[in-house]
Formats: structure tokens, C-alpha cells, sequence
């Protein structure tokens, strides 16, 4: 079985039906989907109680951070109780696109990790141009919080977040041809930390690298991560669907019952 432990349906251009359907004829048969604001959130819960093998996560992301007030954060965390939603985010900063002050998104990130701990869920970090903030905020609000490093960017601090036991998510663009350093972190990373996801509709696995990434492809980051890792797809599938089960244990009880 493989995993797709990141996505946007919502923002795709084919409908979800369609993508769930084509996910699951590739073998894709869990898909976690991300919600970015409330009503993308609201919506990551609907397609999840709609197809079993639809997950989701709650949240506002670094690029809605001003746009959210107490009342949608209360939104956000009546959903948590959902049994559908198994993390919180994906939330973080984002630097690269710079849409709110810096104080402003920090806000909104400790928010984030305070309600991940009251709803006993993992928290999904995206992080952009921001590593050094990002890293300093979560060694000061997240030390028993289970952290998912999405769509993993870092791979020049990956001793220290291995150390941190944080799960590494690598995207699509870990196949492309300019990033050895992501490669040579996908190879070093302990098994027991790696998560595989594409991130649609961006960042679109080689060999299709320029079309829109959809949850299918992520086929196509496992066979570059089995390749450098020197595993077939299905060692690194049994793998990461065990990081999976670990990191996400709301999926996991619903995985077994299922
Ligand atoms: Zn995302």
C-alpha cells in the first residue's frame, strides 16, 4: 500500500472522485489531506468521511495566518474532535511568500501547537525560507508534540531534526535533477522517521515533472526514494506505512479497523 501523506484536492483541477479513484488504481490507497484555512479544512473533513481512505488535517497555513481570528480557530478545533482528522495543520512559516508579519504568523504557529496538545494529535509544519525561526519555535513549543516536517526542506539541519525524532516528509522535487541535497537526505534519513507525499498540485515527481501533481504520483517518489535506498517499492512501502501509522495514530486505529 502506498501513502500519500500530503495533498490539496481541493486546490487540483479534476475532481476528487476522480483523483481518489486514479490514486487508488496506482495503489495509493491512504491519501492525507491538507486543510489550509477553515473552509478548506471543513472541506478535508467532508472528503474524508466521504472515501475511507481519506484523511485529514486541520488548519491555517502560514499564507491565510492573517486572516485568522478567534472564532475560525475555534472552527478549527471543534473539527479536531472529528475521527477523521488525524493532525493538526498544516501551519508554520512561510518567509519565501511573505504575506503576513513574521509576528503575526508566529502567533497563529503556537496557536497551532497548543491546540495540536490539547486535541492529542501530530502537528504538520510547512516551512518556507524560515528555518531558523521555525527550528527555535518548535524546540521551545513542541517538545511533546509528534512534528511531521512537510514537503522536508532542511536537509542541511537533518542531524538535528533527527535527533528531534521529527518525521521527514519528502515531496516530489526530491526526483528533481538540482536537488542532490534533498537526495542525499532521503538516503540518510532513519527509516523509521521517512514519509512519502506529492504535495498536489505542485511540485510534480520526475518523470511528469512540469504537468499538475496529483495523488497517483506518488508512485513516482517511491520508486526514486526505493531506488537510492536500494529497497524494491514494497520494502519501502511496508516502511513507510508503519512511520505513517506511528506519526498519525488516529489513522492508524481506522487503518486496523478498516
Ligand atoms: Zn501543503
Amino acid at each position: 500500500m502506498l501513502i500519500d501523506s500530503h495533498t490539496h484536492l481541493d486546490h487540483c483541477k479534476e475532481d476528487a472522485a476522480d483523483l481518489i479513484r486514479e490514486a487508488s488504481a496506482a495503489g495509493v490507497a491512504v491519501i492525507i489531506q491538507s486543510g489550509i484555512d477553515l473552509a478548506s479544512s471543513r472541506y478535508s473533513v467532508d472528503v474524508a468521511e466521504k472515501y475511507p481512505g481519506v484523511f485529514a488535517t486541520v488548519g491555517f497555513h502560514p499564507q491565510e495566518a492573517g486572516n485568522l481570528d478567534d472564532e475560525q480557530m475555534a472552527g478549527i478545533e471543534e473539527l479536531t474532535v472529528n475521527p477523521r482528522v488525524v493532525g493538526v495543520g498544516e501551519t508554520g512559516f512561510d518567509f519565501f511568500h511573505d504575506r503576513w508579519p513574521h509576528e503575526e504568523q508566529e502567533d497563529v504557529f503556537v496557536r497551532h501547537m497548543d491546540l495540536a496538545r490539547r486535541a492529542g494529535l501530530p502537528v504538520v509544519i510547512h516551512t518556507r525560507e524560515a528555518e531558523e525561526r521555525t527550528l527555535s519555535l518548535l524546540a521551545e513549543h513542541a517538545v511533546d508534540l509528534t512534528v511531521i516536517l512537510h514537503c522536508f526542506s532542511l536537509p542541511h539541519r537533518l542531524e538535528e531534526v533527527v535527533a528531534r525524532g521529527y518525521y521527514l516528509s519528502f515531496a516530489g522535487n526530491v526526483t528533481y535533477k538540482n536537488a542532490p541535497d534533498l537526495q542525499a537526505a532521503a538516503l540518510a534519513v532513519p527509516a523509521d522517521l521517512l514519509l512519502l507525499e506529492t504535495d498536489a498540485p505542485w511540485l510534480t515527481p520526475v518523470p511528469l515533472r512540469g504537468r499538475p501533481n496529483r495523488p497517483a504520483l506518488v508512485s513516482h517518489v517511491y520508486d526514486f526514494v526505493a531506488g537510492l535506498r536500494g529497497l524494491t517499492v514494497d520494502e519501502l512501502a511496508v516502511q513507510v506505512e508503519a512511520n505513517v501509522c506511528r506519526a498519525f495514530p488516529r489513522l492508524a486505529g481506522q487503518l486496523r479497523g478498516s
